[in-house]
């Protein structure tokens, strides 16, 4: 079976040796890293997504095992939801980032003798490349989430972690009885950072996701004190929404420390399609 569809008929594409190909003759060449671009050609522009910049942070970041908690704790919640499926579940990371956690969902899979085919896809290319050049687990396309290049009907589970959500998609690329798994930030999220930026730090708001066509299943706190240390204060920054709406002096004042003990608080929550 094949795991993408073609963006232009929808029809599933074969992997050949340097090309993956539609039967309607639509081909999409497969990277050196060993990633295909699936965005419409129109669309297809270099700088899409996440920057390079935030990607290096991001990547050297997580790499650090900050976020291992929630990586083990989202590959545990896929592992579950796989147990229900029938032979080669497919695994749908929307909006992969660098794959740290599409990788994570993999190698847990493959340690408990699953066969699946587990995929990211995300708009930004650099991201893609470099994930596909790490990561050789994981089939990587760069695509966007709200024309997601999978049939209908296709996928097992998705997992989507901080990244935009698309109903419809998800809606139309799952199996019924298929679980979708969100990833969403806890009340106490990153407080210790934001107590650096801000005179009065907000808490996050813990809105409740389940939207149509969907069955509520469950959901868990991820929640734990971590110490941060050096370049990597800047880095976590980086990869927040804050980075984009702080002031520059509150920024700066990130500089000035060495270690930064703040709260992580991840909500996981677990959706059936009706
Ligand atoms: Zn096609």
């Amino acid at each position: 079976m094949p795991v993408f569809s073609c963006p232009v008929c929808k029809s599933g594409l074969e992997r050949l040796s340097a090309v993956y190909r539609c039967r309607n003759g639509h081909s999409f060449d497969i990277a050196a890293q060993g990633y295909v671009n699936l965005l419409p050609s129109d669309k297809s522009r270099a700088n899409a997504g996440d920057n390079a910049q935030m990607i290096a942070a991001r990547s050297r970041f997580l790499n650090s095992g900050y976020y291992a908690c929630l990586k083990d704790a989202v590959a545990m919640c896929v592992l579950k939801a796989v147990g229900k499926s029938g032979k080669q579940p497919l695994v749908v990371d929307a909006g992969c980032g660098e794959g740290y956690y599409t990788a994570g969902i993999a190698d847990c899979l493959a340690a408990h003798g699953i066969a699946a085919s587990v995929s990211g896809i995300d708009l930004s290319k650099r991201g893609i490349a470099r994930a596909s050049k790490r990561y050789k687990n994981v089939q990587f396309a760069v695509a966007g989430i709200f024309n997601m290049p999978y049939a209908d009907n296709s996928a097992d589970v998705i997992v989507s972690i901080f990244a935009p959500l698309c109903d419809s998609e998800f809606r139309r690329i799952l199996k019924p009885s298929g679980t979708l798994i969100v990833v969403a930030p806890g009340r106490d999220h990153l407080l210790g950072l934001k107590r650096v930026l801000y005179d009065n730090p907000y808490l996050n708001d813990e809105d409740k996701y389940c939207p149509q066509g969907f069955r509520f299943i469950n959901s868990q706190r991820i929640k734990k004190e971590i110490t941060v240390k050096g370049e990597h204060i800047y880095d976590l920054f980086t990869m927040t929404p804050y980075f984009y709406n702080t002031p520059a002096g509150a920024a700066e004042r990130l500089k000035d420390i060495n270690e930064l003990i703040t709260p992580i608080d991840f909500i996981i929550t677990e959706l059936e399609r009706l």
